[in-house]
Order: structure tokens, then C-alpha cells, then sequence
């Protein structure tokens, strides 16, 4: 079910156990080769097939578009919540549903930026709610729900997401190619960080000139199709594992 299309007394009549799924996802550049609203085409793919085999079982709230995206804002066109922003509106998101009376709820998210805030609203909303045991609060990110695409599709040379690479561009590829400039004159940028173990603070433009981390030169529309596939079962399985949570415990 799409949460846009439904009644409000359809709505409070699937309340309680309904799984409800809250899409977020970024406007930011994404190099000289995709534009700005790439990450929410991509997720908006993701739900948009996730969505087919959950549609009697699952509600999907509209993709919220802006995100957390300060580290980008040297980069023209790019719009931003600022963290704390971002975070107060994940948490008021959160409460809207609650207050419906839902208690399983799953943020996924489709930009790194959002992951610390994604997190944290779920953390601070548990603890708002903490006399309760019947509330399961998760936050995902679409890439990292375990599945691996570079072993079902061995000609993916990229094995984790990078921005603006071979993931996203053979995505794009899939559902818009008319949206990706030349890939031709692009050079791979390093997807790497320094001082690990520690966190590195960063804006892009410290790791990038162009924008782009990673190898966008290895993209193709067949490559994205993989992508696509790997991603939207494993959100399914996420999903079908929320609803088949008995309703109280902290393990599954
Ligand atoms: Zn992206």
C-alpha cells in the first residue's frame, strides 16, 4: 500500500501490525555525469519493486527527498537539512506514526548522509518510548542489507558503494540513461579514507574534485539491473522479517 493513495480510515484500520516503511533519500550532485537527484531515483527503484510483492502487507510512505547533505554544499544545486534539522524531522516522522498507532517502523535510507541521523532518530525514539516493549524502530541503509552483488554479477568490480560510481551510474544507466552525461573523459577517484580506524571528518571536495568517488567508467545498464535486483529482495526479506516479529521481543 502506498500511504499517499490510501483514506485515513484505511489508514488506522491497518494500524497496529502493518509494517510502515519511510523511504529518504538526498537532492546532491553527483559528479559531471548524473544529476542531482540520483539517490532519489535510485531508492525510489528500489521501493518501487520492494513495494510489488509487499503491496497487501506493507505500507511505503512517500520518498522524502531532502537530506542530509551539508558535506556537499560546495557543489551547485545540492539542498540540505542540516544534521540537527535532519534529525528533529526523522524523529517527528517517527512520532507522526506512533502517535497512528504503528509500531513497526523502518527507515530506508538511500544517502550516506543520512545514516548517523537515521540512527539516532531510531535510538532517541526508543528512548522516548521506553516503557514500551512493543515498538520495533530500524533504520537501513538499501546497499547494506547484505546482499552482494558483485557474486551474482562477476563483471560488478566495485564490492561496497562509492557516489557517483559504478554502482549508482549502472543504476542510473538501468532507469534513466537519458539523465548520465559521457562517461569517457571521467577518471576514477579514490573511494578511500585515511587515519583509519579513526573517523575522518570530511567535505567532498576533500576527497574529490570532480565530485564522484570511484570508478564511473565501469558502468553499464546490465550492471544496474543486477543492482536493482539484489537490493529490492533484500528489503523484502527485511520487511517480511519485521512482519514476521512476534510483536514484544528484542530477538527475532
Ligand atoms: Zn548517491
Amino acid at each position: 500500500m502506498l500511504l499517499a493513495e490510501m483514506t485515513w480510515p484505511a489508514v488506522k484500520a491497518r494500524a497496529p501490525d502493518t509494517p510502515v516503511i519511510i523511504p529518504v533519500a538526498a537532492l546532491e550532485q553527483h559528479g559531471h555525469h548524473m544529476p542531482l537527484f540520483t539517490d532519489s531515483l535510485l531508492l525510489g527503484e528500489v521501493v518501487r519493486r520492494a513495494h510489488e510483492p509487499l503491496a497487501e502487507r506493507a505500507i511505503f510512505a512517500p520518498l522524502q527527498w531532502l537530506g542530509n547533505s551539508d558535506h556537499h554544499l560546495d557543489y551547485a544545486g545540492t539542498l540540505s537539512a542540516p544534521p540537527r534539522l535532519y534529525l528533529d524531522l526523522l524523529n517527528g516522522l517517527l512520532e507522526n506514526l506512533i502517535h497512528h498507532g504503528f509500531r513497526r517502523l523502518l527507515i530506508v535510507n538511500g544517502h550516506g548522509g543520512n545514516t548517523i541521523p537515521g540512527q539516532q532518530a531510531v535510538f532517541e525514539t526508543r528512548q522516548r518510548h521506553r516503557g514500551r516493549s512493543d515498538l520495533l524502530l530500524l533504520f537501513a541503509t538499501y546497499w547494506s542489507l547484505g546482499g552482494k552483488p558483485a557474486e551474482v554479477n562477476p563483471n560488478l568490480q566495485q564490492q561496497s558503494m562509492g557516489h557517483a560510481c559504478e554502482w549508482e551510474t549502472s543504476m542510473m544507466l538501468r532507469i534513466r540513461p537519458d539523465l548520465v552525461g559521457p562517461l569517457d573523459r571521467l577518471e576514477a577517484v579514490s573511494r578511500d579514507f585515511s587515519f583509519e580506524p579513526a573517523y575522518h571528518g570530511w567535505v567532498t571536495q576533500d576527497r574529490s574534485v570532480p565530485g564522484h568517488m570511484g570508478d564511473p567508467r565501469h558502468a553499464t545498464a546490465e550492471k544496474g539491473e543486477t543492482l536493482f535486483q539484489v537490493f529490492a529482495a533484500d528489503l523484502v526479506k527485511m520487511v517480511e522479517r519485521m512482519l514476521a516479529w512476534d510483536g514484544r521481543s528484542w530477538r527475532e
